[in-house]
């Protein structure tokens, strides 16, 4: 073997490539591995994550888990149930001894609120493990008894590769869909790419930096698609945070017939809405219908209502049917238009990738060609918000590694 001949090649030093040494290096692997990625540092994107701060996993049960991860469910339950959340922990703490802390939601972040800080207990753990060369953007890769792979600094060869140059998101930390080029010329099939967890620019509201729980449905054609229940904060662009973010997955490329309904009192049904309102205006006759609204949501929100309605300087005295039934309309029902598609660069995720019929679930190799193994954004997986795609990304690490320990070096 030559210096640039290796048992194991991890194409893309981000998260999954980093969790992958990690897992190589854990169960005890011996054989020769280098690490190539073209950025100057292993895991530019992992430090970005949890807005700097990395949220790490998510501590559910893999039964509840597992339908964050949409239509990819089925697939990744078996590497969810391999390796979860509890063993990622496990892993980070008592091995790297990175402290944890659990947030809201389940969501697990280092205690010193550094992604940063992740990146190089990860990196320091594989240093003396693998050849890392960073600076190497690949090229191509083939595949004839070995793998080879040509870039910018020569040709390396290896018995067997992980492909995970990650997805098409924020090209600038160097995901710029290579891995779904890679993968295509070796012979596997790309599902369509689309943008997931992104923000979307609507019709602007004078409510930037205002965050509430709302229910959030996506109309398209006049038919409701789908409406998700979570945070969503109000920016100067349109609307953001988890619930926007998530619905985004599900706007269509033609965006012309697709508008969003914002349910500004989910936990209230219509009715029971209305009829709360008309007890209201009872008891409070002489009160501003602004300050009756912001009973129920921020006062800048209700102010904003009032004024949709015409009804920015009225009292409950008086008020008619036709008016209450505009504010619970407008509590109901906002309607947002959608000026943009949202943007594949923006998005924390990709959403598409190597159809997972090529890919076995147990040890995610390639079920096209031998040696091949293929994860992170790379595969069609994406997850919800809140530690899920790193999740994804540490298990499928795992099934990766044991598959190379035990089934092609014992
Ligand atoms: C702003 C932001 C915040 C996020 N926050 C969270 C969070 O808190 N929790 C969570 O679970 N997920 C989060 N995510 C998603 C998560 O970061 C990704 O799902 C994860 O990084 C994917 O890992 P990956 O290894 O597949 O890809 P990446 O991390 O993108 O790594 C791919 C690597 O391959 C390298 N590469 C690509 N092409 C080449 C080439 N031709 N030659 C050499 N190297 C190449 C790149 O330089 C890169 O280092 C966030 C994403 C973003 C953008």
């Amino acid at each position: 073997m030559n210096d640039r001949s290796y048992n194991i090649g991890i194409l893309g030093g981000g998260a999954a490539g980093l969790f992958t040494a990690c897992m190589l290096r854990k169960l005890g692997f011996r054989g020769k591995a280098a690490i190539l990625d073209r950025n100057k540092e292993l895991g530019i994107k992992l430090t970005l994550t949890g807005h700097g701060r990395c949220n790490i996993t998510n501590l559910k049960e893999v039964s509840d888990l597992k339908r964050g991860y949409h239509e990819a469910a089925g697939f990744i339950t078996p590497a969810l149930r391999s390796f979860g959340p509890k063993d990622t922990m496990e892993f980070l703490s008592d091995t790297l001894g990175l402290m944890l802390k659990e947030e809201d939601n389940n969501r697990i972040f280092p205690v010193s609120d550094s992604a940063v800080k992740v990146r190089d207990v990860l990196r320091n753990y594989i240093a003396s493990f693998a050849d890392i060369k960073t600076d190497t953007k690949i090229l191509n890769v083939s595949h004839k008894d070995r793998f080879e792979v040509g870039t910018d600094k020569g040709t390396y060869t290896f018995d067997s590769i992980v492909l995970c140059c990650g997805g098409s998101s924020f090209a600038k930390t160097g995901s710029m869909g290579d891995s779904y080029r890679f993968a295509k010329e070796l012979g596997h099939t790309i599902v369509p790419i689309r943008p997931a967890l992104v923000p979307i620019k609507t019709d602007p509201l004078p409510l930037s930096g205002l965050s509430l729980k709302a229910a959030i449905s996506l109309y398209v054609s006049g038919r409701k698609t789908n409406t998700i229940t979570d945070d969503l904060l109000f920016a100067d662009f349109g609307i953001t945070g988890p619930g926007p973010m998530e619905i985004a997955r599900d706007i269509p490329e033609d965006i012309s017939d697709c508008h969003l309904e914002i349910d500004l009192v989910p936990d209230i049904s219509e009715d029971s809405f209305d009829k709360e309102l008309i007890g209201l205006i009872d008891i409070h006759p002489d009160t501003k219908i602004v300050n009756i609204l912001s009973r129920y949501i921020p006062q800048r929100v209700a102010g904003v209502i009032a004024d949709m309605t015409g009804l920015t300087d009225s009292y409950a005295q008086g008020l008619t049917k036709s008016s209450r039934r505009a504010i619970v309309s407008h509590m109901k029902h906002l309607v947002l238009g959608i000026r943009e598609r949202p943007s594949l660069d923006k998005a924390y995720v990709t959403r598409g990738g190597v159809d997972l019929r090529e890919i076995s679930r147990k040890t995610f190799a390639s079920k096209i060609v031998p040696g091949l193994y293929i994860a992170g954004e790379a595969l069609d997986i994406d997850g919800i918000s809140g530690g899920y795609n790193l999740q994804a990304a540490m298990s499928e690490a795992y099934l990766i590694a044991r598959s190379i320990k035990e089934d092609i070096y014992e």
